[in-house]
């Protein structure tokens, strides 16, 4: 055996449980397995994780924050038209640069699967070409998922649509849109079906932005799952951001909730994003924009929280922590019982990871050995501390490390020295 950790806690809630690892793989897990291995990793009753996963992310544009000029009044739409200023100005080395970058913070934090969408209304798909390199590049410890993205609209920017399935050609994965940026909601519907009659075609997975308003007539999401329903297209399709559906009319919502549930659409939220850009518009009081999470979940919809920007034209902020994403979504959507913080947690491990079609991601044998140890007993604890990453793993490997936090204090009538854990 290559690899054993010893008396881990798992996210299922078992404890003191064994994972022992040969060739890259789990090969068992159970309490004291009684076996040798070459290296020996006490987790000492802490949480032993898969991987987090982001759903949604903006790798084209991430560490950009600042170029040309920053986003003065903070809304969505000064964010896409300040990305129109910087598009002709981006270079395919610094998008490759910044991209590198962004992966190395990613996985110092355990994120090891990723999801980005990918600008596909410049021409010269610059941005495509330097993502598909970065994909490459990034392989071995990373997975790179890119979805082709028509920021300015398939319908409402020239070439759009040609450039979206060049994209696909050269190795894109996933086909994008973004119904409520088209001209009217009737060219808003017309794209969704353009665009999940090509992924039917094309044997495609469909993630778009959806609804991502706080417009409550903005209800292109009932068209995406009609269109899922009719196509045949259930598990393949998911709806990013949603937050029209925060300003619904819940009458409304009885009635799409199911249809979503019954067309087999996945929801992803964006819980860092959608706290800012949503409800600009209004005074008081003020819409939170994030759209119904805990009722998504009672339905028996996945929903997924992505990270979706880091240090870009819509958000300044960010560091590749989902665990900072899962709290920020677990405080807006109200979701405090012990259940919905451990539905949290899976918002940004297995949820993504089932949406983004990972195969042999897990915690059992024969799954990949990609793993990640917390500073905390269990995710509820782990979210709570935006737990250090003790230990990441890939493929049965030790890819990053961080220390646990403590206070080394030595204070009159203490002992000298006094280790102070933050969470036991
Ligand atoms: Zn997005």
């Amino acid at each position: 055996m290559d690899v054993v950790i010893r008396n881990a806690n798992l996210a299922d809630g078992q404890q003191g449980v064994d994972v022992a690892i040969e060739n890259g793989r789990i090969a068992a897990v159970g309490p004291r397995l009684p076996l040798q291995a070459a290296q020996e990793i006490d987790a000492a009753g802490d949480l032993l994780s898969t991987p987090f996963v982001d759903a949604h992310f903006h790798m084209d544009a991430t560490l950009s924050y600042g170029l040309p000029r920053v986003n003065a009044s903070g809304t969505l739409l000064e964010g896409i038209a300040l990305w129109g200023e910087l598009k002709p100005h981006l270079t395919q080395q610094a998008l490759i640069d910044r991209a590198l970058q962004y992966c190395d913070w990613a996985v110092a934090r355990g994120l090891l699967a990723i999801r980005t969408h990918v600008d596909v209304c410049d021409d010269r798909l610059l941005a495509v070409e330097a993502l598909l390199e970065v994909k490459r590049l990034v392989a071995p410890y990373l997975d790179l998922q890119l979805v082709a993205f028509p920021q300015d609209g398939v319908l409402r920017a020239p070439n759009a649509l040609i450039n979206l399935k060049r994209a696909i050609t050269m190795g894109v994965d996933v086909v994008g849109g973004i119904p409520h940026f088209e001209r009217t909601m009737a060219e808003g519907a017309e794209s969704v079906r353009i665009l999940c009659e090509y992924a039917a075609d094309q044997g495609l997975m469909v993630d778009m932005h959806c609804d991502e308003s706080d417009d409550p007539m903005s209800r292109h999401i009932e068209t995406l799952a009609y269109q899922s329903n009719r196509l045949g297209l259930h598990g393949r399709v998911t709806g990013s951001h949603l937050t029209s559906m925060h300003s619904m009319d819940n009458y409304y919502v009885s009635k799409l909730l199911p249809l979503i549930r019954e067309a087999g659409v996945a929801a992803i939220a964006n819980p860092l994003i959608n706290i800012t850009l949503q409800g600009r518009h209004d005074t008081y009081p003020k819409r939170r924009g994030m759209t119904r999470v805990p009722e998504m979940l009672a339905a028996g919809i996945p929903v997924a929280f992505g990270h979706d920007c880091v240090m870009d034209p819509w958000y300044s902020l960010g560091s590749g922590d989902m665990l900072e994403v899962a709290h920020m979504g677990l405080h807006v959507a109200q979701m405090t019982g012990q259940a919905a913080m451990r539905d949290c947690f899976r918002a940004v491990t297995s949820t993504p990871a089932a949406i983004l079609g990972l195969q042999d991601y897990g915690v059992a044998p024969g799954c990949h050995a990609d793993l990640v140890l917390l500073d905390a007993a269990d995710p509820v604890e782990a979210i709570r501390l935006r737990a250090a990453r003790r230990m990441v793993m890939r493929r049965g490997k030790i890819i990053a490390e961080s220390p646990r936090a403590q206070a080394r204090l030595s204070l009159p009538g203490r002992p000298e020295q006094v280790n102070f854990r933050l969470n036991r």
